[in-house]
């Protein structure tokens, strides 16, 4: 039996509406799921219900963004195209109405709000006809709370500047690219306690997507985050091959974390099937009993 605990529904940047996950996950032969949106909790009492419904084990989730340049080795003087990476984090077994997090998100919404128009305006400037207005009509078509690059990628893909929502990010809005404007800016042990004091277990989602230089650096930052009471990593994921499966796993037994996995599923917008990692069930029992449910 499996489990898949890292996938987005349309409250964020996913393409499933969050009552139509867990009947998804009963059919791809999911026995647990987590919802783990982007900077929102929204999703989650609609899933926790569909779960509910269908006899599938519930996790509720969420996925923040948070300072990758806190964490590195100080003083950080980026070179020029040098690309930072991104540190998110994701908390399992929060309570959604929790008011701290909530008072975080809205915080990170404004930091969207902020940002986004910015992405748009350098597009702009390089000639593209796109506008921040046709950006938040498809987000509301789709009953969204959190407006994010694939959306502005989604938009770029439908006017013909894109061939895929990857394609607009390798183009333009990817870290490096010429509309790529940065916004990840909340430190990651504001993060960590907002998850803790929602009774969540704070868990580094994607480890290699920190663009760590070497194994010394990433024992570095995993140790920084560790000081700063992260309970686990998160092993599996689709951007992991073999490898770094392996390397995380020794890591966390050696630090004393948990481990934990999952697809990272956004639905069509991404070539990633929910489930696809392959997660043992146990994993999930193991989080689930440290949470203290
Ligand atoms: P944002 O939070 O608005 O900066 O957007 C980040 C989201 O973009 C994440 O959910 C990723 O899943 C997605 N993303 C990041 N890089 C890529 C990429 N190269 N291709 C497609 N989606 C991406
Ligand atoms: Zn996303
Ligand atoms: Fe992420
Ligand atoms: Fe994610």
């Amino acid at each position: 039996m499996y489990c898949d605990l890292h996938t987005h529904s349309t409250a964020s940047d996913g393409g499933t509406p969050p009552q139509e996950l867990p009947a998804q996950a009963r059919a791809a032969g999911l026995a647990a799921l987590a919802l783990t949106d982007h900077d929102t909790a929204a999703g989650l009492p609609a899933c926790a219900a569909a779960a509910g419904e269908v006899g599938v084990c519930f996790v509720p989730g969420i996925e923040l963004s948070a300072n990758r340049a806190a964490l590195k080795p100080a003083p950080y003087t980026p070179a020029p195209g040098d690309r930072l990476g991104t540190l998110h984090l994701l908390g399992l077994f929060i309570r959604h109405d929790d008011p701290g997090l909530a008072a975080l998100c809205r915080d990170v919404a404004q930091a969207r709000a902020q940002r986004n128009p910015q992405i748009i305006a350098r597009l702009n400037e390089m000639g593209l006809s796109i506008s921040y207005d046709e950006v938040l009509a498809l987000v509301q078509a789709q009953g969204g709370q959190v407006i994010g690059r694939p959306h502005i990628g989604q938009v770029l893909v439908a006017k013909g500047y894109a061939a895929s929502v990857q394609d607009a990010f390798a183009r333009y809005i990817g870290e490096g690219r010429p509309a790529y404007v940065r916004k990840d800016l909340l430190p990651p042990g504001r993060a960590i306690d907002a998850i803790h004091k929602a009774g969540g277990l704070a868990i580094l989602a994607h480890p290699i997507q920190m663009r760590c230089a070497d194994a010394a650096e990433l024992e570095y930052t995993v140790k920084r985050l560790a000081e700063m009471d992260l309970d686990g990593l998160e092993v599996w994921h689709c951007d992991h091959g073999p490898a770094e499966i392996q390397a995380y796993a020794a890591l966390a037994q050696r630090l004393g974390l948990l481990v934990s996995g999952g697809s990272d599923y956004h639905g069509p917008r991404k070539a990633v099937a929910l489930g696809s990692q392959q997660v043992p069930v146990e994993v999930f029992e193991a989080l689930r009993d440290v949470a203290g449910l």
